[in-house]
């Protein structure tokens, strides 16, 4: 590292609270999948920001909304209406067949709203027992940092020393229909999940689980809350991971590649009567549905349509699963995934997955380790077959490395 990389880290690291790891590289400038660290050297981003820039690096008709939106009004507060709400609203709730929109900022905030929201439901509409409400979650679920959210997290990290915990919550093991129905009571209001789980390291339900989960929330009269904060807006190759399935939830959460990386943008939205709950005064958020956030997600959703970024990411997700599984590595446990959200699991003789992201840095390629154990691969939706090509080579290389 020169000495400016150094005096960028140790700076973060004299003053920052050290609640992030990064690998070592400071980044200046992105354009498509590429980003550029401060010396000139270029990287295929392997993570984008976890989904988030799932439209590319600044991507130039986003950026020209948001510059656009930016000289002509920022922020109204929801005290008065904006220009840039409505056509939002109408275009979100088109695009995803969804009757209602509550527009948030942080992925954290949607799914805080949606807990809000379903319980509400329950008790004006399910009919529950005021302060009876309860939620079932997955085990090894990743839905925020909240201290609402984090309660009912099982990853130790996340939650010790953070508590004490809203009660109110009950998990279960993630892709077990039967455990779900064994849980829920006449007092249950929702079971929030996540179609594919992203942050436990790309883990993918049994087939037809959604199936059944489906049809124990319609039965049981409860609310199916899929959080699709990553797994949405054309991550998996679908427009919603929910289509994989064949099924619709209640309440779907989106987030993240919402702005395309531009500004932090999220929304509850539902398609039956749980967000016809809330009335004035009973939720809000200064920021939330801002005209800046709602131009900008407008221009996020647009491309990711109008530039078939959702069919490529299908295809390129293809190619590149097909690559990884032809890697012939002792390293590799198991590849996985579905559309552009993959993951490389190592053998734990293979020693950890930050080395072989550490590697892969130095061979032009920027990828996330997670749970020791995988490296998650989740380029822009905006990649080419050639650059899967290349991709693919520097996998290769880098996990066929012998490192002992
Ligand atoms: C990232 C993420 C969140 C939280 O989003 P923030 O914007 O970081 O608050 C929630 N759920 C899932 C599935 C996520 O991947």
């Amino acid at each position: 590292m020169s000495s400016s990389v150094i005096d960028f880290v140790a700076t973060e690291a004299r003053f920052g609270a050290h609640n992030y790891e990064p690998i070592g590289v400071v980044l200046s400038r992105g354009e498509g999948v590429w980003v550029w660290d401060t010396e000139g050297n270029r990287y295929l981003d392997c993570l984008s920001a976890y989904s988030a820039v799932s439209q590319g690096h600044c991507h130039p008709k986003i950026l020209a909304a948001m510059v656009e939106q930016a000289h002509r009004l920022t922020l109204t507060s929801r005290a008065f209406h904006n220009d840039q709400l409505a056509p939002f609203y109408e275009e979100i709730a088109a695009l995803t067949g969804s009757h209602k929109v509550l527009p948030m900022n942080s992925g954290a905030e949607a799914v805080e709203s949606a807990i809000k929201s379903v319980r509400k439901w329950g008790y004006e509409v399910k009919g529950v027992p005021d302060g009876q409400a309860e939620i079932i979650v997955c085990a090894n679920n990743f839905h925020g940092r909240t201290l609402g959210i984090v309660g009912f997290s099982t990853d130790p990290d996340t939650r010790t020393h953070f508590g004490p915990f809203a009660p109110g919550f009950k998990i279960i093991p993630f892709g077990d229909a039967a455990a779900l129905a064994e849980a829920i009571t006449p007092y249950t209001v929702a079971f929030l999940v996540e179609p594919i789980q992203g942050e436990a390291g790309v883990i993918l339900p049994p087939a037809g689980y959604f199936t059944e989960v489906r049809e124990l929330c319609t039965t049981n009269n409860l609310m199916l809350v899929l959080d699709e904060i990553q797994t949405g807006l054309g991550r998996t190759g679908k427009l919603l991971a929910e289509q994989h399935e064949g099924i619709e939830a209640d309440v779907t959460l989106l987030g993240k590649a919402l702005s395309g990386g531009f500004y932090p943008v999220s929304a509850v939205l539902s398609n039956n009567d749980v967000l016809g709950t809330l009335r004035p005064g009973q939720h809000g958020s200064t920021f939330g549905g801002n005209p800046l956030a709602c131009a900008v997600a407008r221009a996020a959703l647009r491309v990711l349509t109008e530039e078939g970024m959702i069919e490529n990411a299908a295809r390129q997700g293809a190619r590149f699963l097909e690559g990884l599984k032809d890697i012939r590595a002792n390293t590799i446990r198991e590849v996985r995934g579905r559309g552009l959200m993959l993951a490389v699991e190592l053998h734990p003789e293979a020693g950890r997955a930050r080395r072989y992201c550490e590697a892969l840095q130095g061979m032009g390629i920027l990828a996330k380790d997670t749970h020791e154990q995988t490296i998650r691969i989740a380029p822009p939706l905006v990649i080419t077959s050639d650059q899967v090509d290349w991709a693919l080579e520097r996998l290769a290389t880098a996990l066929t490395q012998d490192f002992s």
